[in-house]
């Protein structure tokens, strides 16, 4: 059976995006990690856009990037609606669990090498 999320969090303090899983799995994504990986059409066929240099002064008025909010599509994914209107990309579960960068899955990734 595909695991899927039992329960979506956005924990705005922390800036992530926590996730329980239904295997007992738990999953924390800061949400700019998220959207440098938004699948959508539009993300991934233009370039990443680079880093601003540390010296550069912040814009006036730009808002930190969150979600506003997030959307299970069907059983198999999750829409992310973020604040500055970007909501196209589709994060399917198994996508997410992928994404994952926790201790345990991290050690997974080392023992396939
Ligand atoms: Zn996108
Ligand atoms: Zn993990």
């Amino acid at each position: 059976m595909a695991v899927f999320p039992k329960t979506i969090k956005l924990l705005g303090d922390g800036g992530t995006l926590a996730i329980d899983w239904s295997d007992g799995h738990r999953s924390a994504y800061p949400y700019r990690y998220l959207r440098d990986r938004c699948p959508c059409a539009t993300c991934t066929d233009s370039e990443p856009a680079p880093e601003p240099p540390p010296s550069q002064l912040p814009m006036l008025g730009a808002k930190p990037l969150r979600p506003d909010r997030a959307e299970l599509v069907g059983r198999y994914a999750l829409q992310i609606f973020w604040n500055d209107g970007h909501s196209s990309g589709i994060y399917t579960f198994d996508y997410l669990r992928e994404l994952c960068f926790c201790d345990a899955c991290e050690a997974e990734l080392d023992h396939l090498i």
